[in-house]
């Protein structure tokens, strides 16, 4: 989909009009490309001082794995963890050092005065970050904290990481990570994520890492060997979601509505997967999913993304509307997990993603029955990780929650209130359906088996219900 006010103003001139009316600066985004390094410029790494050097190991292991250019400055204790891990790092000496990503151990920070390190380590390179570059802190979850002062400093960072992603522009995004104790050796796929330009619209999240089987993973196919169901398979976000697993080597089964079939097959053809002609509505849609997953040795992944809106405020919203909308959107897909869970169709280490929206985090004019489903959407998921975490059979159920994404749907937005959604957010811009597909991939991931229960924003760190 267009978006002509963002094209002209990367052209000098638009910039200029832009920057003299005190518009919004859009930026091109860095997106990733197959065969390209994951990390593209320098990495500043730095620790807050404590007795606790699990974090900072874990670094160090991932980033000997990913050849960039790593800097750390001068007494970082983190030095010795990296040079144990093999890691040659530079000393961060010139004044005109820039950085690509800026990774900070704050697990270690056990009181209010402590948080000073993290304004030290990242005001002293405020300035320095490329454009699209990386913020990620990683602390310890505060719940999991007996300590109060420990609990209210982990608990801190978040607002320092959310300011950071609104002050920095320029599409850099900011994230804080908290990994529980023992569970730093499930960091490698969201580290991977975050700090590379798959995560091009995801910003300001807070991401939970727990306890979970280690997985030896091939990181150039990482879904290699895997089969994987994505409804609403045909066009937008689905597509792209489709063609971004098969990317990482899945087989998918691409499942969407009869009358979408000519569509369906020639996603389908293009990535090598099967098609699934179901309405996931329909009384045997479970049974269907169900038949064609056997054929394939069962399901590593489902990815509930079919969806609809039927936009209307309340006093005028017929009957009609709200049913479709919920039945679509939230019956059908607990109907579904549910026959595929009763009947073992999802194998152990499977991997359920939903597709929910920041309308029902947020709530949204005319669209009652659309935020209602999605809200919906994140209460399945709540509920789901608690009792998949006791069936003991490694699955896991999060869901992402895309913001204003250039797609059919909201081309179909009226222009003013259009253009409000897709400038209010701090990359003053809409995402694309790649951007949602990636954060499903990398959630998809057997090597993702920490994350359990995550909503995940795709929203460019939207001001609504933020
Ligand atoms: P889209 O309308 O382009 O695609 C939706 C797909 O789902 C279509 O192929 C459609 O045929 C299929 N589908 C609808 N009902 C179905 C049914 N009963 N059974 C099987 N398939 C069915 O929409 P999109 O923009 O790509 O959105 C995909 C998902 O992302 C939806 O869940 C939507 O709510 C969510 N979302 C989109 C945005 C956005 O900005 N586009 C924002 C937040 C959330």
């Amino acid at each position: 989909m267009s978006d002509r006010y963002g094209d002209f103003v990367q052209s000098s001139i638009g910039k200029k009009v832009a920057k003299n009316l005190g518009l919004p600066l859009p930026v091109g985004l860095d997106r990733f490309e197959s065969g390209q390094r994951l990390i593209r410029g320098s990495v500043l790494v730095g620790a807050a001082t404590g007795e606790d050097n699990r974090v900072s190991q874990a670094i160090a292991r991932i980033f000997s794995e990913l050849h960039a250019e790593i800097f750390v400055n001068n007494n970082d204790y983190v030095k010795g963890a990296l040079a144990d891990a093999g890691v040659e790092a530079k000393a961060n000496t010139a004044d005109d050092n820039k950085f690509k990503v800026l990774l900070f151990d704050a697990s270690n920070i056990s009181n209010a005065s402590e948080l000073k390190q993290v304004y030290e380590f990242f005001h002293a390179v405020a300035r320095r970050v490329e454009r699209s570059g990386r913020v990620v802190i990683i602390g310890r979850p505060p719940e999991e904290c007996d300590d109060i002062e420990f609990a209210l400093a982990q608990r801190a960072l978040e607002g320092f990481i959310k300011s950071v992603g609104k002050e920095f522009k320029r599409g850099i995004t900011a994230q804080l990570i908290y990994v529980a104790e023992d569970a730093e050796q499930n960091l490698d796929s969201t580290l991977r994520f975050f700090t590379s330009a798959r995560s091009a619209y995801v910003s300001g999240q807070v991401i939970r890492v727990d306890k979970a089987n280690a997985i030896d993973i091939d990181w150039a196919q990482p879904l290699g060997g895997k089969t994987m169901l994505v409804t609403g398979a045909s066009r937008g976000i689905g597509e792209s979601i489709a063609r971004v697993l098969a990317r990482e080597g899945a087989h998918v089964i691409c499942l969407d509505v009869p009358q979408q079939q000519a569509d369906l097959q020639k996603v389908a053809s293009e990535i090598s997967g099967s098609t699934l002609l179901v309405d996931i509505t329909s009384d045997d849609a479970g049974a269907q999913v169900a038949d064609a997953a056997e054929k394939r040795g069962g399901l590593d992944a489902i990815i509930h993304n079919a969806g609809v809106t039927r936009d209307k405020t309340l006093a005028n919203m017929d009957e009609q509307k709200w049913d479709m909308v919920i039945n679509i959107n939230l019956a059908s897909i607990a109907k579904l997990d549910r026959y595929l869970l009763d009947n073992d169709v999802l194998k152990d280490d499977a991997r359920i993603v939903c597709v929910s929206s920041i309308s029902g985090i947020a709530g949204n004019l005319g669209q009652t029955n659309y935020a209602t489903s999605k809200a919906g959407v994140i209460g399945l998921v709540d509920a789901t990780a608690k009792q998949l975490s006791r069936n003991d059979k490694g699955m896991t159920i999060n869901a992402v929650a895309p913001g204003f994404i250039e797609t059919q749907m909201t081309e179909a937005i009226p222009f003013a209130i259009r253009e409000a959604g897709r400038r209010m957010n701090s990359m003053s811009q809409g995402g694309l359906p790649v951007d949602v597909a990636e954060t499903i991939a990398w959630l998809a991931s057997p090597a993702s088996g920490g994350l359990n229960g995550n909503t995940v924003r795709v929203c460019g760190q939207s001001l609504l219900g933020a």
